[in-house]
């Protein structure tokens, strides 16, 4: 029990740290300064002002100075990445993969705060993600069995990624994938076997399709942030990756 309170605290830790950077990198502001403050009175807050889920729910949401509500959202990232984080820990145990699970997982905040505001996936994210993610690859498999096949898989990925988008730019005569979509085909290639990227692309598009149909109906812009399903469809993937390959073998025999 221990140990999922303190695998809970350390993912809405770090999900309140890069809720902080994303927000900043977005607004163009340095990551360090200025230090944390109220956006309504500019109160600087303190460090039991900062503390995630428990500083919210001590202030009853509110900016201990002029009393202005906080928004939910941070509260709701820090909740979502502490159960996200004990999830991947029930299913992988004291392996590389749950350490993998959890770079997916800020990965994952990272670009569903940036794409959906802003249309883009931060290249820092991207870059600080794969290197994470081929140290811990290479730390698990070496680097024939590791890192040199992670490496075709992304490149595969990549390329696949680049003929649909040539072939959706032509069949819609407009913009069809950005080019963070396709740099996370290579971070999603690099982690997922061939097969079981094909199944996250699936997973993923079957996830976008009610938010697809509900901006075409309102249309309130027609541009589709497709990144945030494309990682969610690889957190899926990836921690259900052996009931899924069980499933293909039988679908094989
Ligand atoms: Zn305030």
């Amino acid at each position: 029990m221990i140990q999922y309170i303190f695998i809970f605290v350390l993912g809405s830790v770090l999900a309140s740290f890069m809720h902080v950077y994303v927000t900043r990198l977005l607004a163009e502001q340095s990551i360090v300064k200025p230090r944390s403050h109220c956006t309504t009175c500019g109160h600087t807050l303190s460090w039991y002002e900062l503390i995630p889920i428990v500083s919210y729910a001590i202030q009853k949401g509110r900016c201990r100075n002029c009393k202005a509500k906080i928004g939910i959202d941070s509260l709701l990232i820090e909740i979502i990445t502490g159960l996200l984080f004990v999830v991947t820990f029930a299913i992988f145990g004291y392996t590389f993969k749950t350490l993998l699970g959890f770079v997916i997982v800020l990965i994952m905040i990272s670009v569903f705060l940036s794409d959906f505001k802003e249309m883009i996936i931060l290249d820092s994210t991207l870059i600080v993600g794969m290197i994470l993610i081929y140290l811990l690859i290479y730390l698990d498999l070496g680097l024939w069995k590791g890192i040199y096949k992670s490496f075709l898989y992304g490149v595969f990925a990549f390329v696949l990624m680049i003929v649909v988008k040539v072939l959706g730019d032509a069949a819609f005569k407009r913009d069809s994938l950005g080019g963070g979509d396709i740099k996370l085909a290579f971070l999603m290639g690099s982690i997922l076997p061939y097969n079981l990227f094909l199944i996250s692309i699936v997973i993923g598009s079957t996830c976008a399709l009610p938010y697809a149909l509900y901006i075409s109906i309102t249309k309130k812009t027609n541009e589709l942030a497709f990144g945030p399903f494309l990682v969610l469809g690889l957190y899926l993937t990836f921690i259900l990756q052996n009931h899924i390959l069980e499933f293909l073998n039988l679908l094989i025999n």
